[in-house]
């Protein structure tokens, strides 16, 4: 007998086979469906995934209202370099009070949930930039978003502009004292009288 004759009579076999397994499945699942705690069980499946969609609808119409009513204060953010004949990297904005991000778009993994989300809104609504105040700091936006929202809390009552003004002061001196501590060990260092600072 031909190979191919062989292969043939193989995947005729099997499908009959499966085709069988089929009917039985069938049947059985008809058995059990006149139970009525089966019935009760595939209705509450039905109740969840209505449940499921509705509930994630509105979760979207939350985030769209939460980006959409925002006066963004936006920090810049990095990819990783994607091009690896230049190593060029792209440059995002991202706001750290609604923390709506651009970097989003890139990403085919996502942190959470409402980054997901936040890529289907992104896309919905073409949305490549985002206007705001820019604070001109480079910064992770979740670390950015956590200082900001710390700052919020000292501060409730002051305006956007003022608070967007005060996180960048405050990144900018823990910056200053990050160099200056550097600096001064380095010195120390050299003045040991070490070989390697
Ligand atoms: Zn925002």
């Amino acid at each position: 007998m031909s190979n191919i004759k062989v292969i043939k009579e193989s995947i005729d076999d099997e499908y009959t086979k499966v085709v069988e397994e089929q009917k039985d499945i069938e049947e059985d699942i008809k058995l059990f469906e006149g139970y009525d705690v089966v019935q009760k069980y595939l209705s509450m499946l039905r109740r969840k995934e209505e449940t499921d969609k509705k509930e994630s609808c509105i979760y979207k119409a939350i985030l769209k209202k939460k980006y959409f009513s925002c006066k963004h204060v936006l920090v810049e953010s990095y990819t990783e370099p994607i091009d690896n004949y230049e190593g060029r990297a792209h440059h995002y904005y991202g706001c750290i009070k609604c923390g709506m991000n651009e970097a989003v778009w890139e990403q085919d993994y996502y942190r959470n949930r409402e980054e997901k989300v936040m890529k289907e809104i992104l896309q919905e609504y073409r949305i490549t930039f985002l206007p705001g105040i820019k604070t001109g700091i480079t910064m992770d936006i979740y670390k950015a978003k956590e200082l900001y929202d710390r700052l919020r809390e000292i501060y409730p009552e002051i305006d956007e502009d003022v608070l967007a003004d005060l996180f960048k002061k405050v990144v900018e001196k823990e910056r200053e004292k990050t160099v200056v501590k550097i600096l001064k060990d380095k010195q120390k260092c050299m003045s040991d009288g070490s070989s390697i600072c």
